[in-house]
């Protein structure tokens, strides 16, 4: 007898099974037509994945878009002092408020694991507490790991650093950084090699903020491997957006690649972010500014797709739907071969929880019962679509339904109403 059987749903590998789920657990995957369950939710015909996980966000500027004005000349560096400006009226409750409405907006998606930076340059810490209390509020269906990120500079910022470590000794769980925004390469590789060693000293992962600019001289990422290295913190360090590599000359890339590798330093490139952030400065021919994704892959360098901003002071657009993450980045990136594309899916699923060092995530049996049912047919579908999310499960429980929505048709001698589906793919 189980709590909930999720019934003959078609897998992201294509193996077509049942999901027994007890007492927040997926306790069998397997043919359980005569199995008993308190509930059975048919899923045959669509997709069951794991759910979605996003490695990069900012939860304390989420939902801010317009206030106190927007972004006109649409770059990084206006965004910046934008929020500077907008973090010295914030209110904890506002931010509260805000952040807990994008999880409802990523509970209704299948987003379930979300790492988010928050900013420790304010002397009051008030980002840090109010996300340090959603963590805890949505903690029974999203877990919510917090980068504690000096968002004007560990050494640009005068307090950056005393602020940077109350947070960690508050609870926040990641160390983070942004040496592209210190004054001079030399303050951003020492900031490099100081955050590295507080994240040694107690035993935390980092993840970086990490070139993100289109100058190919910024090369942080060099030191951010060379320290993972140095103070054996491989398999817990992560650079974001790296989009400096995209302009980087090609022999240096070819010596930066495998020492990455060396290090197990994994990359979290932005899509939607980057294309409208970088090449800001150029005319024509006018960069992506996307990090050399199927390069890294290639050195067998773990690289996750994040969605880093959704309505804010860097981004008008967006939803919490990490598909729409995948699809941006499949086309920016040109992964359209058909593993390229299932490569894509995966990337926001079990890449970026392997990023993350979510150990009890996936479908297997033992793992967590989260996972999502897409109006789709298997992965590369469900980016093609961008479908419904049908049902979300989130540690056991059914947090999210939504019904079908075909479109109904009214044309003489066709369908009555269509789905948009294909078999191609399959
Ligand atoms: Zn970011």
């Amino acid at each position: 007898m189980f709590d909930l059987i999720l019934k003959g749903g078609t897998l992201p590998d294509g193996r077509t099974a049942d999901i027994g789920i007890t007492g927040g657990t997926i306790a069998a995957i397997e043919d359980l037509s005569t199995a008993e369950a308190g509930e059975v939710i048919d899923a045959s015909g669509d997709l069951v994945s794991p759910p979605f996980v996003d490695p990069h966000f900012h939860m304390d500027a989420t939902l801010s878009y317009g206030i106190p004005r927007i972004n006109a000349s649409g770059t990084l560096l206006e965004g910046i002092g934008l929020w500077g400006e907008l973090k010295q009226v914030m209110q904890p409750d506002e931010i509260k408020a805000r952040a807990l409405e994008y999880c409802d907006w990523a509970a209704s998606l299948g987003l379930l694991c979300i790492r988010s930076h928050v900013d420790t340059c304010h002397d009051s810490l008030i980002g840090v507490e109010a996300l340090l209390e959603v963590r805890k509020e949505v903690a029974d269906y999203i877990d919510l790991q917090l980068v504690a990120f000096p968002q004007d500079g560990l050494y640009r910022d005068p307090t950056a650093l005393q602020n940077t470590i109350r947070a960690l000794d508050m609870g926040v769980d990641v160390v983070g950084g942004i040496p592209h925004f210190e004054r001079t390469m030399a303050d951003g590789a020492r900031s490099v090699t100081a955050l590295c060693e507080i994240a040694a000293e107690r035993g935390l992962m980092v993840d970086m903020h990490c070139d993100e600019t289109d100058d190919p001289h910024s090369r942080h990422i060099e030191t951010l491997a060379y320290e993972t290295q140095r103070l054996g913190l491989q398999g817990r360090v992560a650079g974001s957006h790296l989009t400096s590599m995209h302009s980087m000359d090609n022999y240096y890339v070819s010596k930066l690649l495998p020492l990455m590798a060396e290090a197990e330093v994994a990359a979290i490139p932005n899509p939607l972010i980057n294309i409208v952030l970088q090449g800001r400065h150029d005319t024509y021919p006018k960069r992506r500014g996307l990090t050399r994704v199927k390069e890294m892959q290639a050195m067998g360098i773990d690289v996750g797709w994040g969605q880093d901003c959704v309505m804010d002071p860097w981004y008008s657009m967006g939803t919490g739907d990490m598909l729409d993450v995948a699809f941006m980045g499949l086309h920016v990136a040109q992964m359209t071969s058909p593993d390229e594309m299932r490569r894509c899916f995966d990337m926001v699923t079990n890449v970026n929880a392997r990023i993350m060092g979510l150990e009890d995530y996936g479908l297997r049996v033992g793992a967590k019962a989260s996972m999502v049912v897409l109006d789709a047919g298997n992965p590369i579908e469900a980016l093609r679509l961008r479908p419904d999310r049908l049902c979300v499960i989130a540690k056991g429980k059914v947090i999210s339904r939504q019904s079908r929505n075909d479109a109904r048709l009214d044309l003489p001698g066709r369908p009555a109403s269509i789905r948009r589906r294909h078999s191609a793919h399959s």
